[in-house]
């Protein structure tokens, strides 16, 4: 870490362009008489209950922390736009596709995604690539992360394989038989794994990582045509990751490595950017493909749906104030606007409903009125009313009931989503366990990994797997065997050194 960078100026820049200090005051606003000391009987004490410059400093103290995010608590997040540099109006009638050269406000959150808040940047893990674009029909939260694919394609199992990831809850440690237990009962996760212990497991700080809605989703132009997508947001810094021993070491001496760099590179005027891409199949296509397209553990191949080029994302204004622009902002997947819909991915089922009642929980219900959650370039007018910290004019005077004879705020068509013939199917649990987990990662294994990768790749889960117990280790070792008998005699022959 450099002794001083733009983040350590922080402070100084701050007292340049303040050149005469303000008066401090109460949380009500009156000012203070005296900072550094209570008010006694004595000066020996006791302190007395009228001080309330006290107790309004230390009753705010004892509540300055929003419950930790139980998934992605360390992060870094940015300011920018995103800019339309090719047409895609014939896929998506969203406002924010518009026209070549539309610029559009956005906010980005990166994250590591098991660790706690004060944990280490550097750790091997994916990472969160969260972006609200800020439109004039309110925000789109493209929740994504650095992988195109996730570990599991049924969200029931998601807090289970959450747990898994973190600490038990006896010895409150990261425990190896944990997390390998269900990693080598559920083979649909081998692809992300594979991803995760490949050199990408631990990217060079947020940017130089690509991002990826990951979910299928569904576009609608203005003629009411829907298409499928997947969003890809590709790092104009280039693919740049950190070698597991110099990973360890920053996990010491710099484990905020990620955020510093972040910060420093805006600071300095080196804005990060990434190009988005789209991959589009349609709806007849959907039909007929031998994977499933709403299996979030597969990728769509790139030859067969190519990229097409969208436009830019461009990150150049560091948070004003980290807690209330990086803590406080609330992604959520269910944040779509016109043009942009959900498809029957089931991950995705899942998370539209979760995000938000995270946010609810750990925010508050209004957290959408914050700042930084709310639209900037719409109003919100609807018929919700109070709750705790009601921030805004609570819609004022207008009906506060549907429908009404008073002008309230009315339907929009545009807003209609899609119809679509869902086939009749009998209501039930469908087992997902075994829809070909292994194809794609043996293409992986096979086409896209150099053999110094493959080499890499299997030392980096041997040495994370030998500290499970060995009928798990076997159990692992015969799928990693499914994926490519190599892969697997490799990872046997490590395991037994
Ligand atoms: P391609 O050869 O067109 O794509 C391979 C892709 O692999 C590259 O474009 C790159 O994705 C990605 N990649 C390279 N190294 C790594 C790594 N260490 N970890 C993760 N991803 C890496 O072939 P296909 O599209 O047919 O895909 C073949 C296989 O590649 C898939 O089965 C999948 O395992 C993997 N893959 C495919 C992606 C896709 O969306 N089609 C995306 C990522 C991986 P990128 O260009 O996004 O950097």
């Amino acid at each position: 870490m450099a002794s001083r960078t733009k983040a350590s100026e922080q402070l100084s820049d701050f007292a340049a362009s303040h050149k005469v200090a303000d008066t401090c005051t109460t949380g009500d606003g009156t000012p203070v008489d005296i900072k550094t000391a209570t008010m006694t009987v004595g000066p020996r004490g006791p302190v007395l209950l009228q001080d309330f410059n006290f107790l309004d400093e230390m009753a705010h103290f004892d509540r300055e922390r929003v419950p930790e995010r139980v998934v992605h608590a360390k992060g870094a997040g940015a300011f920018g736009y995103f800019e339309v540099t090719h047409d895609i109006t014939q896929y998506c009638k969203a406002k924010v596709f518009e026209k070549i050269g539309k610029r559009t406000p956005l906010a980005v959150r990166f994250s590591t995604v098991g660790g706690e808040s004060g944990s280490a940047d550097t750790v091997r893990d994916p990472r969160g690539f969260a972006v609200k674009f800020y439109t004039e029909e309110g925000n789109w939260d493209l929740v994504g992360n650095n992988t195109p694919i996730f570990f599991i394609r049924d969200p029931i199992l998601f807090p289970s394989f959450i747990h898994t990831q973190k600490r038990n809850p006896v010895t409150h440690l990261k425990d190896p038989d944990m997390f390998w237990d269900f990693i080598s009962l559920r083979p649909e996760t081998i692809h992300q794994v594979c991803f995760l212990f490949s050199d990408r497991g631990i990217p060079d700080g947020y940017r130089h990582m690509n991002g990826y809605g990951s979910h299928t989703f569904k576009m609608v132009n203005e003629k009411g045509e829907p298409i499928y997508v997947k969003f890809h947001y590709k790092t104009d810094q280039g693919i740049k990751n950190l070698p597991v021993d110099k990973a360890g070491q920053l996990s010491g001496s710099d484990p905020d490595y990620a955020i510093r760099d972040l910060y420093n590179s805006i600071a300095e005027g080196k804005f990060p950017s990434w190009t988005l891409y789209l991959q589009v199949m349609t709806f007849e296509e959907a039909e007929k493909h031998h994977w499933n397209p709403f299996d979030l553990t597969k990728v769509w191949p790139h030859k067969e749906f190519p990229l097409i080029p969208v436009g830019r994302i461009v990150l150049d204004r560091n948070p004003v104030n980290y807690f209330a622009e990086v803590e406080q902002i609330g992604f959520s997947p269910s944040h779509m606007v016109p043009g942009i819909e959900p498809s029957p991915d089931k991950m995705l089922q899942g998370r539209l409903f979760s995000y938000d009642d995270t946010h609810r929980h750990r925010i508050g219900a209004n957290y959408l009125q914050l700042p930084v959650n709310s639209p900037q370039k719409a109003k919100v007018r609807n018929y919700q009313r109070d709750g705790p910290m009601t921030v805004h004019d609570n819609q004022a005077g207008a009906p506060n009931y549907y429908p009404n004879s008073f002008q309230g705020p009315k339907e929009e068509s545009r807003a209609a989503p899609t119809r679509f013939q869902v086939s009749t199917c009998d209501v039930a649990r469908y087992n997902s366990a075994d829809e070909d987990n292994f194809t794609q990662v043996s293409t992986f294994w096979t086409e896209v990994l150099s053999e110094q990768e493959r080499q890499r790749l299997v030392e980096n889960i041997a040495g994370h797997l030998k500290d499970a117990k060995e009928f798990i280790q076997a159990r692992a070792v015969k799928n990693f065997s499914q994926v490519h008998p190599d892969f697997g005699s490799r990872l046997n022959a490590l395991l037994k050194k």
